[in-house]
């Protein structure tokens, strides 16, 4: 096994077979986290970067099986923040020094391209040094591009899974992989920063679609690359499902470190929530980002994708000197610049 590890660190082109092995075989985490680390640390050295999350509304269309914010969720309670409300959030977290704002939200109709660029240009010109990751599904290209030239740069799209199949049993016929994928590569022409991803554990998933997430992420080549474990919502479709577990989780960050070495990966708030020290553990493991919350604390409980979310009761300042500490225990320094991915030259 520790032959295998450093094979996938030296040569980062493993058989499926191979890739299967190091996931299936929990013996070895201690040296896959170890050889993971040493990467992380011969490209990014011991920073950990800092975004500020804005939940800004969790009104969603969509109804994907596994998220408690889906629109068939009649017990949710729906909130949107206001332009005002947002730019509130991102002057407080600016202060705190984060130097990149994270807009995320369901799919929300009320928020026209309109208003989203007017958004996102208020945002540019009030902080020409900030980054600006939107986080808001699937849209044609054209949107896209008007958010680009309002001046965001990064997008998350997780992709969810790479196998159609099982994409298909995590969503409801009108969604597809085939229009996911199309967004994530017109998010990379346009010029975005682009993060994709997927839930560890989520209910039908197999080592082998795990391969093909994989397999999918060298294709793409993203910048940012977002995995944590999937987590049970009472009022979900999936309410009986098991949660997935910390173990893969880890194993997977450190895979996808051994085979990204330059890709910016977040210890997630879902990978806090399913252990005490997740987080901590995840960076260990060879992740490299945070993402603390700058949402309003009222608005924080609402969006729920999944239960018994972390750093719901907590002020953004607080929040920010907890992670801190946490980062520090760790073994690392949270470092206040835009964090833009480095390149492998
Ligand atoms: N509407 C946006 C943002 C989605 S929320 C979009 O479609 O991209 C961000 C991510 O949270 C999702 O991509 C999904 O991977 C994750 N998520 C949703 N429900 C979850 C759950 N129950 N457990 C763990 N992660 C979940």
């Amino acid at each position: 096994m520790r032959d295998l590890i450093l094979s996938l660190s030296a040569n980062r082109n493993l058989s499926d077979r191979e890739l299967t092995t190091i996931l299936s075989c929990g013996d070895y985490d201690a040296d896959l986290a170890e050889e993971a680390d040493r990467v992380r640390r011969s490209v990014y050295g011991d920073a950990v970067y800092i975004r500020g999350l804005i939940e800004f509304t969790n009104y969603c269309k969509n109804n994907c099986y596994y998220c408690g914010i889906r629109h068939d969720n009649k017990m949710a309670e729906r909130y949107r923040l206001t332009k005002d409300e947002i730019l509130e959030c991102c002057a407080e977290g600016y202060d705190l020094g984060f130097r990149t704002f994270v807009l995320q939200g369901g799919e929300d109709p009320y928020f026209k391209d309109e208003i989203i660029c007017e958004i996102v240009s208020e945002i540019r010109a009030k902080y020409p040094d900030c980054a600006i990751t939107l986080s808001i599904g699937e849209k044609p290209r054209k949107s896209y591009q008007a958010y680009f030239d309002a001046g965001a740069n990064r997008y998350l799209l997780r992709h969810e899974s790479a196998d159609e199949k099982h994409y298909a049993r995590l969503h409801p016929k009108e969604l597809c992989l085939l229009n996911r994928k199309r967004c994530l590569y017109d998010l990379k022409e346009i010029g975005y920063q682009v993060g994709a991803g997927f839930m560890v554990g989520s209910p039908y998933q197999t080592l082998e679609n795990i391969v093909s997430d994989l397999r999918f992420l060298q294709d793409l080549q993203p910048d940012m690359i977002g995995i944590g474990p999937f987590l049970t919502h009472e009022q979900t479709p999936f309410k009986d499902f098991k949660n997935g577990t910390l173990e893969m989780t880890l194993r997977l960050i450190s895979i996808l470190r051994l085979l990204f070495p330059y890709a910016l990966i977040p210890a997630t708030t879902a990978l806090g929530t399913v252990s005490p020290n997740g987080r901590e553990l995840g960076l260990k493991a060879g992740a490299n980002v945070v993402m603390p919350n700058l949402s309003p604390v009222k608005y924080r409980k609402l969006y729920e994708l999944y239960e018994n979310k972390i750093c719901t009761g907590e002020e953004a300042a607080q929040c920010r000197g907890c992670l801190e500490r946490r980062v520090e225990s760790a073994g690392y320094r949270i470092v206040t610049d835009i964090g833009n991915v480095k390149y492998e030259r």
